[in-house]
């Protein structure tokens, strides 16, 4: 149930096309949220998600946004401004940065542009994204940050992709001790494996790396998208406003 002040609120879910950024998406409009979502290259997954969000009742708009080019980052504010004085909000209330790309790699292979793509989408863009929309959300609010169980985990092939998430988690308790006197919180979520295009969609489409992590996980199973939606929700929620400047693992108990 949403209370008084939960009413008339909006969310924008950076890659929320596809995979656990379109389950966010999904569990946040069916708890009363307008939705801003943006995607990179598939207008068509984007606008079956928007789809989906209708059905539920809720407004949607669609931004494309290349979170690895922070020169178009201003063109994204201007679209996010227009959208919000069209439905006559001032600001918006939830920032989800989830949109990334991840690489395998030995630390010995790994080359320096696939290193900086990884920084740029993944770290930096999360960073001056967040910047450039602050002056547009709304005191009280929330921001989450995705991140990855693999900041605890040692992975082979994960030391770049699992430091820019390290990176991550430690930003957002930065700007939790930050944006406090504003009433805005900030978490890091860390999704443990979910079955999603990414990797190649290998922890969905690959029955042996399935069952290994499956029997690897405490609750028997790969995550799904809509595993991490309700944690999202919940800390955007006035329930989970005492949460703040933590990062909080959704996993099944991922290796423990
Ligand atoms: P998917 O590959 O399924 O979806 C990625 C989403 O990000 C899509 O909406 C995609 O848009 C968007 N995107 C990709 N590249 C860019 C870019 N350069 N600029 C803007 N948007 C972009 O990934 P997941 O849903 O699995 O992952 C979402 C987040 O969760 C990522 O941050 C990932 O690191 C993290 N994560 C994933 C785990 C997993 O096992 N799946 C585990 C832990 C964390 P488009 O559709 O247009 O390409």
């Amino acid at each position: 149930m949403i209370t008084e002040t939960e009413k008339n609120k909006i969310a924008i879910v950076t890659g929320g096309s596809r995979g656990i950024g379109r389950g966010i998406a999904l569990t946040l409009a069916e708890r009363g949220i307008d939705i801003i979502l943006t995607y990179h290259s598939n207008k068509t997954e984007a606008e079956s998600a928007a789809k989906a969000i209708r059905e539920l009742g809720r407004k949607v708009d669609i931004i494309q946004l290349d979170m690895g080019d922070t020169s178009t980052y201003g063109r994204f504010l201007n679209d996010v401004n227009e959208i919000l004085q069209n439905n006559g909000a001032e600001g918006f209330d939830y920032l989800v940065n989830n949109a990334g790309t991840g690489l395998h790699a030995s630390f010995e292979n790994i080359s320096e542009d696939d290193f900086d793509t990884l920084y740029r989408i993944n770290f930096k863009g999360a960073y001056f994204l967040t910047q450039t929309l602050l002056p547009l959300q709304n005191n009280n609010g929330s921001i989450i940050n995705i991140s990855s169980a693999m900041t605890r985990l040692t992975v082979d092939g994960g030391s770049a992709y699992a430091a820019m998430k390290a990176a991550v988690e430690v930003f957002s308790r930065y700007l939790a001790k930050e944006l406090g006197p504003r009433g805005i919180t900030v978490n890091a979520v860390a999704p443990g494996v979910i079955e999603t295009d990414f990797g190649g969609g290998a922890a969905r489409d690959n029955a042996a790396f399935n069952e290994m992590i499956a029997a690897d996980t405490a609750l028997g199973r790969v995550g799904l998208p809509a595993d991490i939606g309700p944690i999202v929700a919940t800390l955007a929620a006035d329930d989970g406003h005492w949460v703040t400047g933590q990062r909080i693992e959704v996993s099944g108990g991922m290796s423990l």
